[in-house]
């Protein structure tokens, strides 16, 4: 192992990204102190991918046990950052790491912002993809279902929700509503083929020839578009027949919740679009008619945005914090991940941004894997121009930011606690025969660690 650097990096998070960076600090000699939000690390893929897929989940977990085993790396779950966090990020700087890092992902929710969205049964995907995955405390929230659930968007998180819907809801009926046709579809066949047995040919046809009128002029083949959405509707569906039927309703914009007196949803008011050509691209036109979509449920599946609280300015739309808008002519690939005050117009010195804290809702654990080894390299180019610290001034730091967070965060989960949780749940699920098993709140994660550590001590005094 290269020595010391001499340098502490704090890592605002711990998902893909953060633990991909992490690594390659660690690599460089750097200490680096991670503060999750989250007890257990991964983010998303812990919290996110969809439940059937274990071999991709297990297969990271042992990448990240990996990197969490550097002796370089300590690692403090339970910890948020931010304005409602156990510590603010300005409050980090005063504390002063050699360089802070946020790879925290897109933890706002993106909303159309259309009347009656706020009202009940209507959920945001990342918020039920958390409560599947057991996240607390969406593991806790109720999220009931009517009979038929519109899903707005048409991308891989669009196949995970019409999977839950289908496999675990058991819902009677899906319906896919995308603002353009079905040639933009943004799902990767992969995603929907588990499920593809259950979409409904007979309403995909007569969808087809609704909008074949509009779409034809264009050029996109209706007949090679019901093959290809068809495709793989013959494979039988791992999870069971279910009684679920998914359809489709393309060039439609949401435009109002329609909801009774009692305020109960009775359907979904659509604008019907056109697509016309903008900047090389096929572009959603309204055309001004609407229609009421008979739905009784709506789940957005439209992307996420940055958090607000954490103390980093998000660009306009959400879609990541900040960053240089003034490149360095030497290094202009760092400008990229530098942070930026746009209000001061300067550089937040020393604080950079990662993954989905860049580029929210920005492809898969690869893609956040590259971004946060660039990003690191950008780090260790900044702490090669900077003085270093003693290793007692490093140990003073983490000491220094371990007590202000034990102020707020009760109690932080570290490495040796996270890994005693681990072999505990693990353990259960052998026990009870499953591929895995989660704790659905912090309150028992804490207490099955803290029981296991004092039946160890009882046993060793
Ligand atoms: C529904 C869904 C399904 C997906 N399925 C797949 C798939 O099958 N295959 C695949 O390769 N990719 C999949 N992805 C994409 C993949 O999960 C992301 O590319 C990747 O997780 C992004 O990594 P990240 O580290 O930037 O963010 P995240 O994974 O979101 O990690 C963010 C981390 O920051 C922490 N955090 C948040 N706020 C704070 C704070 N204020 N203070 C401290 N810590 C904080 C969180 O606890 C978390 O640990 C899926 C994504 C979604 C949404």
């Amino acid at each position: 192992m290269q020595g010391s650097s001499g340098h502490l990096v704090v890592v605002v998070g711990a998902g893909p990204a953060a633990l991909y960076a992490t690594g390659k600090l660690a690599e460089k000699g750097h200490t680096v102190l991670l503060l999750n939000r989250d007890i257990k690390p991964g983010g998303l893929a812990e919290y996110g991918i969809y439940l059937s897929k274990h071999k991709m989940k297990e297969g990271l977990r042992k990448q990240f046990r990996q990197i969490l085993a550097s002796p370089r790396v300590i690692y403090f779950g339970g910890v948020q950052v931010g304005d409602a966090g156990a510590i603010r990020l300005s409050e980090l700087q005063d504390l002063k790491p050699s360089a802070i890092v946020v790879g925290a992902g897109a933890q706002g929710t993106k909303s159309l912002g259309v009347p009656g969205d706020d009202g009940s049964h209507v959920y945001h995907a990342k918020d039920l993809v958390y409560h599947y995955n057991l996240l607390p405390p969406f593991s806790r929230k109720e999220f009931p279902m009517g009979n038929r659930v519109a899903v707005i968007g048409i991308g891989n998180v669009m196949a995970d929700i019409a999977n839950y819907l289908v496999t675990i809801r058991k819902v009677p009926e899906v319906l896919v509503v995308a603002r353009r046709g079905p040639v933009e579809r943004k799902y990767d066949d992969r995603e929907m083929r588990p499920i593809a047995w259950h979409i409904d040919k007979e309403a995909l046809q007569a969808e087809l020839e609704r909008v074949r009128p509009r779409l034809e002029p264009l050029g996109q083949d209706m007949d090679v578009q019901f093959k290809e959405l068809t495709k793989d509707s013959h494979v039988e569906p791992k999870a069971g027949r279910g009684p679920t039927k998914i359809k489709f309703r393309f060039l439609a914009s949401p435009k109002r919740i329609v909801r009774d007196e009692t305020g109960r949803m009775v359907g979904m008011e659509v604008e019907e679009n056109t697509l016309e050509e903008r900047r090389g691209q096929l572009s959603a036109k309204g055309l001004g008619e609407t229609t009421i979509l008979p739905v009784d449920t709506v789940v957005f599946a439209i992307g996420d945005v940055v958090d607000l609280d954490l103390g980093l300015t998000p660009v306009k739309g959400g879609w990541g914090y900040t960053t240089n808008p003034n490149p360095d002519p030497q290094d202009a690939a760092a400008a990229g991940y530098q942070a930026y005050d746009p209000q001061a117009e300067q550089l937040l010195d020393g604080v950079f941004v990662i993954g989905w804290s860049r580029n929210a809702s920005d492809g898969v654990v690869g893609k956040a894997r590259l971004d946060g080894e660039k990003g690191a390299a950008v780090v260790s180019r900044y702490l090669s121009q900077r003085p270093g610290l003693s290793r007692r001034e490093i140990y003073h730091r983490i000491g220094s930011i371990y007590r202000r967070v034990c102020e707020k965060a009760a109690p932080v989960v570290h490495k040796g606690l996270w890994r005693i949780l681990e072999r505990i749940e693990r353990e259960e699920a052998g026990k009870r025969g499953l591929e895995e098993f989660k704790f659905a709140t912090n309150e028992e994660m804490v207490q099955s660690i803290q029981e296991t550590v004092k039946t160890r001590s009882d046993r060793a005094g």
